[in-house]
């Protein structure tokens, strides 16, 4: 049971420590990924004291306080969305996510866009839209039980892999991020992506002590250790690069293949 709300925002358009701006059109997220690091801190700065996952505040003058700030802003890339899905459910009736890409559209801002939920592919309409544009999925393990579990909001791994096909046949550039990495076939996961994802980021879990319990709930303590995030990356990159994909590892001794996203 997820309660929605309906408030007011003051900003939209805010400075990301990843892009340059970041866009949420909701506070909370009807995912509820396990192992997400906006419920460490969001539940505490947006006033909720229910578990994450089950509100989700809806920021209704998202659209006008947004063309309020593009209007003046300078270029940047946009990422849609930081701390939350901008694709969760809620956004099927409110489609508040669909009308602030058209503001960002309208005035040119280059856009990353980021999701779990195949509703992403209703707005490609609205992707063709932009000059410097990129759709993806975070897909963290090509085994379908593991994803449940763990995101249970979200698309399944196939129909997130199908997304990420039609957005390309749609001629848009498209990445997947692998992360946090979690347990499955990491050689099944690459085959699955080649074709797909132009560019794959790959990531470990950060904050392990906060999800160690459920970890050892189901018998996969082994999966928190930092040599398994390690085994796991190596895998993929060797992978990736027997395939001539696109890649980047964005801990420890960074790695990345060429080119840069916008390039
Ligand atoms: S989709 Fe992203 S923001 Fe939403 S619960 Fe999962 S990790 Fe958190």
């Amino acid at each position: 049971m997820v309660t929605i709300a309906e408030v007011a925002a003051k900003s939209i358009l805010n400075k990301s420590k990843i892009y340059d701006y970041c866009v949420n059109a909701y506070t909370g997220c009807q995912v509820g990924c396990r192992y997400c690091y906006a419920r460490l801190f969001m539940p505490r700065y947006s006033g909720h004291a229910e578990p994450w996952g089950t509100f989700v505040d809806v920021k209704k003058n998202a659209v006008e306080v947004l063309a309020k700030q593009a209007a003046r802003a300078k270029k940047g890339i946009v990422w849609v969305s930081s701390v939350c899905d901008a694709y969760q459910a809620v956004e099927e009736k409110y489609r508040l996510t669909r009308d602030c890409l058209e503001i960002l559209a309208d005035h040119a801002f280059p856009v990353s866009v980021q999701s779990k939920s195949a509703l992403l592919l209703r707005d490609i309409d609205v992707f063709r839209r932009f000059a410097e544009f990129e759709a993806g999925f975070t897909i963290t393990t090509d085994d379908e039980r593991i994803a449940r579990l763990f995101e249970p909001g979200a698309s399944s791994v196939a129909e997130r892999l199908e997304a990420l096909s039609i957005l390309k046949a749609n001629g848009l550039r498209t990445f997947a991020f692998v992360g946090p990495i979690l347990p499955g076939n990491p050689e099944a996961l690459a085959a699955a992506l080649q074709g797909r994802a132009d560019r794959v980021l790959i990531d470990r879990l950060n904050y392990v002590d906060t999800v160690q319990a459920f970890y050892r709930r189901h018998g996969l303590e082994y999966a928190l250790r930092p040599a398994f995030f390690e085994d796991m990356a190596r895998r993929l990159v060797r992978e990736f690069r027997v395939r001539g994909m696109e890649y980047e590892v964005t801990w420890g001794h960074k790695t990345a293949s060429p080119p840069p996203a916008f390039d």
